[in-house]
């Protein structure tokens, strides 16, 4: 007789990923995908549902595992479990409350006067956070249970995944500053930060365009340049410090213009949201406008929509004759720029492109929109959670008590270059029992993406 693996953290981790990620399940699905039996599975959903972090409820036709016989409970993620999802910008810090079902359940940007400091920054999110924790105080003498678990900063710049400290961030002009351990010790509560386009890529292939795509490109255009994520095998690829993907600053113009970066003839210079908005005379944040300037397809604009998805194509050649992605995630401006030249970039790119390696690619608009940083943002939050769900047993004030930064920590966790997404950690976590029986190979790879 087989032993069935019980119910250890990295057994409760899997059921409340399917749930985090997929959505609202049955048991008897479950059971399928984790190959665990279903009394295993009961007592796994039990300890979730004490933990406060799933309910169950009654299934309604059309659930996915709903069939015949007896009902199985459907599954479905905590709304009250939330992660403060926490954005940096020029010119604004957003402070998002992502509930662990997805949702989200508050939101509040402070728009900043100048571009802000680290310390400002931190400030700002101390306030903000207070903001949306009264309110949702306010609205838990109805529902009681809402706590917050963890923190995760999107940073428009490289940020060491060890200690969360922005190595660069040029448009913030902030240079080592540490990040992650003074906001957790300012909050109580777990912070880590990661690049934003690293976050924005998870995101999109948890929810987004890519998703379950195991290989993919993401490129996002934004105020601060331009941004780049990858995935590989189904993980987060962020090198040996968290830094790759930083697509923005490879090489695509010879006679190019000089990168505020030092280089010449990075993307970023040669495909720039400001170019755009200045020769359509439109406002740099409204890319509903952008797009309708551009549908006029007047010849000056068009010039330079010709060297745009030139430098575009060239640089996207060189990350698929390095990564082999099976999808290219376009967010911000040059979603934009692909909406208004169409099969253009994909044209221009298999143009020179190895055949075989464009075989299955597909170039498409990224789907999360305004979302997207907060949702990856949100992830980076959960992790610790999802990690070990057992090690976060409903006492609504531990986090607050006991925000263990990593300054009092003698023995920080070392990078995991499988975990997702590249981060910093504050709190060391205990490996997962790994006997478990797995049901497919992709289902193999995307556990161990994100199982230390
Ligand atoms: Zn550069």
């Amino acid at each position: 007789m087989v032993r069935q693996p019980t119910a250890t953290p990295g057994n409760a981790a899997r059921v409340l990923r399917i749930v985090h990620e997929d959505g609202p399940v049955t048991r008897a699905e479950l059971t399928r995908r984790t190959g665990l039996n279903r009394s295993t599975i009961l007592a796994l959903v039990g300890e979730l549902v004490e933990g406060g972090l799933v309910l169950e409820e009654v299934p309604s036709a059309g659930t996915p595992g709903v069939g015949v016989g007896r009902p199985s409970g459907v599954v479905r993620a905590s709304g009250d479990v939330l992660a403060a999802a926490v954005t940096v910008e020029i010119d604004a810090v957003g402070v998002a409350l992502v509930a662990l079902d997805g949702t989200v359940r508050d939101r509040l940007v402070e728009p900043q006067a100048t571009v802000p400091t680290a310390a400002q920054a931190i400030d700002a999110v101390e306030r903000i956070l207070g903001v949306l924790s009264a309110r949702t105080a306010t609205r838990a003498r109805t529902a009681p249970g809402a706590r917050i678990v963890g923190t995760g900063v999107a940073v428009p710049g490289i940020v060491r995944v060890e200690d969360g400290t922005v190595r660069n961030a040029p448009h913030l002009g902030w240079r080592d500053e540490p990040l992650a351990v003074p906001l957790a010790e300012r909050l109580g509560l777990p912070v880590r930060a990661a690049n934003d386009a690293n976050l924005g890529a998870w995101a999109e292939r948890l929810y987004g365009s890519a998703r379950g795509v195991d290989a993919l490109v993401y490129l996002n255009g934004g105020a601060s340049g331009i941004g780049g994520g990858i995935v590989s095998a189904g993980r987060p690829f962020s090198g040996a410090d968290g830094y790759a993907g930083e697509l923005g600053h490879t090489f695509v113009a010879a006679n190019g213009i000089r990168c505020h970066c030092g280089a010449v003839g990075c993307l970023e210079t040669e495909a720039s949201r400001s170019a755009l908005t200045d020769v359509t005379a439109t406002l740099p944040d409204d890319l509903d406008a952008l797009a309708a300037a551009l549908a006029e397809h007047r010849p000056e604009v068009e010039r330079v929509v010709d060297r745009q998805v030139t430098a575009l194509a060239t640089a996207l050649r060189n990350a698929i004759h390095t990564v082999d992605p099976e999808v290219v995630v376009l967010g911000g401006f040059l979603s934009t720029l692909l909406g208004h030249v169409g099969d253009r970039v994909e044209n221009d790119v298999r143009a020179q492109t190895m055949a075989a390696m464009t075989d299955r690619l597909r170039i498409v608009p990224a789907a999360l929109g305004r979302d997207v940083l907060v949702r990856g943002a949100a992830e980076l939050g959960f992790r610790d959670l999802l990690r070990d769900p057992t090690a976060a047993r409903l006492d609504p004030t531990a986090a607050r008590r006991d925000p263990t930064p990593a300054r009092r920590d003698p023995t920080p966790a070392r990078r995991d270059p499988r975990s997702a997404p590249a981060d910093t950690t504050t709190t060391p976590t205990r490996a997962p029992d790994r006997t478990t029986t797995h049901t497919s190979d992709r289902d193999d790879a995307a556990e161990e993406a994100r199982t230390p």
